[in-house]
């Protein structure tokens, strides 16, 4: 198991609106995350979680707080170099899958490899094997419409696989499955932790599907 951190929150605040109207979202949170490590984090709806995911994705500035990808200091980074770092080793999972619909699951994942500037035939190669290996090979050239539900998350978790150092940050991934499907989904996740030396975090308000 590789040590290094790959995802370091350090009292990470965020505080939404002003004054009388204002939300204290997350409050003071701490987690470390290395390569190679499932971590789920539970809590009911509205607690902080996609709060607390969507900062750690480089995607919401804290109100304070230390967050750190691969050991950059990424809170106070311009936005440019922010969506850099997103791009190239963040990859997101979402409970409404955000496929592209007008897409084949290989191409929505050939998009990806293809932001991650693969060339043409290395994007296909690299795809057709990323599905094969998430149990779709009969699925490939399928469009979203055509999936069921645990067919569409794997695209999607085959998509986040593309990044390269490999922080995987999931929300809610199961809540639109049922609960075998779920617990197929989470065993995944636990996979690309393992075997591909992933950073991965789960958040859920459904014990059930994860544990
Ligand atoms: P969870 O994902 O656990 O359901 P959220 O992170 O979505 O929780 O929300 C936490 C709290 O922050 C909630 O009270 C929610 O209403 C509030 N909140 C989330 N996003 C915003 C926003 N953009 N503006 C104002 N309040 C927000
Ligand atoms: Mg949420």
């Amino acid at each position: 198991m590789n040590d290094k951190v790959a995802l370091k929150l350090e009292k990470v605040t965020k505080v939404f609106g002003k004054d009388r109207n204002a939300v204290v979202a997350v409050k003071d949170a701490d987690l470390s995350v290395s390569g190679g490590e499932f971590v789920l984090i539970m809590g009911p709806s509205g607690s902080g979680k996609t709060t607390l995911l969507t900062m750690a994705g480089c995607l919401l500035r804290p109100t304070s707080g230390t967050i750190r990808v691969n050991g950059t200091d990424v809170s106070r980074l311009p936005d440019k170099e922010l969506s850099r770092i997103r791009q190239s080793s963040i990859g997101f999972v979402f409970q409404s899958f955000n496929l592209l619909s007008a897409l084949t699951a290989q191409e929505n994942v050939e998009v990806a490899l293809n932001m991650m500037g693969r060339d043409g035939e290395q994007c296909r190669k690299e795809a057709a094997s990323l599905l094969d290996g998430l149990g779709l090979e009969a699925r490939r050239h399928f469009r979203p419409e055509k999936l069921s539900g645990g067919e569409k998350q794997r695209v999607s978790i085959a998509r986040a696989l593309v990044k390269g150092p490999g922080i995987i940050l999931a929300d809610e991934p199961t809540a639109n499955l049922d609960s075998r499907r779920g617990r197929e989904i989470v065993e995944i996740l636990k996979n690309a932790a393992r075997d591909a030396n992933k950073a991965v975090v789960v958040v859920s308000h459904d014990r059930h599907q994860c544990c």
